[in-house]
């Protein structure tokens, strides 16, 4: 099956009922958020976001460090991307730690409009794998036992897919194109 990037996956909308989802983070934790580009903020405004939906959030030491972790070997092109004393729009979260563009049936955006890294997760590629980053509340996680084709396949994208989304969040956040 071909990722289909309008389409929503029947098990977040579950996981938006019971589990939380991963859009929501620890109170404290907020500068971790990742980074939203000029072109993934466009996309969100003309689905509907406004202003109250972002938040500019300074290039921190901790959140730079935890860039470089996602990014191993491209320290210097983070840190040239968000210089110490700069600054990048990440999503805005409620004081209990909800991203506010979340509602009772999962996002209020349509897939096709949301920021990168949320149509990507859980999946992501490092030093040319593909890998997913565990998380006990993610329901597509607890359905399918852990990774593999049984999350690819409820979170309805495959391995082309998880690439191809991949590589198109390096380019809106401003990395150099891959191999
Ligand atoms: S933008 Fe949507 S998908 Fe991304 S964290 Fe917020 S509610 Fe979740
Ligand atoms: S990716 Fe996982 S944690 Fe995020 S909403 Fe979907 S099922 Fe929940």
């Amino acid at each position: 099956m071909d990722n289909d990037a309008d389409a929503e996956s029947d098990v977040c909308a579950r996981c938006a009922k019971t589990s939380g989802t991963c859009c929501t983070l620890t109170p404290g934790q907020e500068e971790y958020c990742f980074p939203l580009s000029a072109s993934e903020r466009a996309g969100m405004e003309s689905a509907g976001a406004n202003a109250a939906h972002f938040f500019l959030q300074p290039n921190t030491d901790p959140f730079v460090d935890n860039l470089c972790r996602l990014f191993p070997g491209e320290t210097g092109t983070i840190r040239e991307l968000f210089p110490s004393g700069g600054a990048h729009d990440r999503l805005a979260i409620s004081p209990e730690g909800v991203c506010m563009l979340l509602g009772q049936q999962g996002c209020f955006l349509p897939r096709a409009a949301r920021p990168l890294y949320c149509r990507l997760f859980p999946f992501w590629i490092r030093t040319g794998r593909e890998l997913y980053f565990e998380m006990d509340r993610c329901q597509a996680q607890k359905e399918s036992g852990g990774g593999g084709a049984g999350l690819l396949l409820r979170m309805r994208m495959t391995s082309a897919g998880v690439r191809t989304m991949y590589h198109e969040l390096r380019k809106a956040w401003g990395l150099p194109e891959q191999a």
